[in-house]
């Protein structure tokens, strides 16, 4: 991976290669943290971090699923996250917070310390920028009443890797997991869309992440006049949807152009997503005014 100067590790930057941690860690072995994937991209105004209060928030309410208590507010947090990107002087990347249970006891439920790093590192597009082909995995996507679907912590992630690791072992760019119900759920670090006769669907909340970049694009597509309606979908709708798409902040807009062995439209990103990607893309370099309030400058 690429790397950067400094990392955020409970109050103090520290050099990349000194920012380690206890091998009896408890997040280490049991998942026991929660995480945020953020970017931040060049605009005419500077580097500026997309939405950053929202996945403040959301990291936050990660935190408080699993109880995670930290000394540090969101807005210390905030603060400590564009002191990270400034110190790395990196114009656009990805920002990854962490606050995780810590050393001083094992066992299950976590009583040593609670951590916090914030690390930021350049990272180009997550899929590529071509339509990519997508497996709906045999792996289902947890049960709700397994984990809490709107937070995201680490130790839920092993179902997204095994999903990954499915897809790619079958050929396939990314994975799609259906919900315990057998509807579209989302991909393991994406939310999903599907246009059909010019209208967009997107699967209900319930079961998935509520993606920051799905209200985002739920926003934008509203204003564009394009209708857009959140329902349970079948695999079969899906399939026979004009265009599929993914939405994420790693992924941001990856337009799917087979899913198994059925493609998608003509296989590449199709004039609806073309649109909405363009807009996205415009919205987070700082080139739609509208948009503006999404983005915080950080120089
Ligand atoms: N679903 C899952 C499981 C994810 O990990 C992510 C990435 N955070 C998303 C959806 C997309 O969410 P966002 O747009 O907030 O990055």
């Amino acid at each position: 991976m690429e790397t950067t100067d400094f990392i955020w590790m409970d109050g103090k930057l520290v050099r990349w290669e000194d920012a380690k941690i206890h091998v009896l860690t408890h997040a280490l072995h049991y998942g026991s943290g929660v995480f945020e994937g953020i970017r931040f991209y060049e605009t005419p105004k500077g580097a500026a971090i997309f939405r950053m209060q929202d996945h403040l928030a959301r990291l936050f309410h990660s935190a408080s699923t699993l109880e995670l208590k930290t000394p540090f507010s969101a807005d210390d947090i905030g603060k400590a996250v564009i002191e990270t990107v400034r110190a790395n002087k990196i114009k656009a990347g990805y920002i990854r917070p962490l606050i995780y249970y810590g050393y001083g006891k094992m066992g299950l439920v976590p009583g040593g310390s609670v951590n916090v790093s914030i690390a930021v590192w350049p990272w180009g597009a997550y899929l590529g920028h071509d339509a990519v082909k997508v497996k709906v995995s045999s792996f289902v996507r947890v049960h709700p009443k397994s984990f809490h679907p709107s937070a995201k912590v680490c130790g839920c992630y092993v179902n997204s890797i095994n999903a990954s690791l499915e897809a790619k072992r079958e050929g396939f760019d990314e994975a799609l997991m259906l919900d315990y119900k057998g509807f579209v759920a989302e991909g393991p670090g994406e939310n999903v869309f599907m246009a059909k006769h010019g209208k967009l669907f997107t699967p209900s909340l319930g079961s998935i992440l509520p993606g920051i970049t799905r209200d985002s694009i739920i926003q934008i597509a509203k204003d564009e006049g394009i209708s857009v309606a959140e329902k349970n979908m079948t695999v079969e709708e899906l399939k026979s949807a004009d265009e599929v798409f993914f939405t994420g902040t790693a992924a941001e807009v990856t337009a799917v152009g087979q899913i198994d062995d059925g493609r998608i439209g003509n296989g590449k990103i199709g004039p609806v997503t073309e649109k909405l990607k363009e807009i996205y893309l415009d919205v987070v370099h700082g080139r739609n005014k509208k948009y503006e309030g999404w983005l915080t400058v950080v120089s």
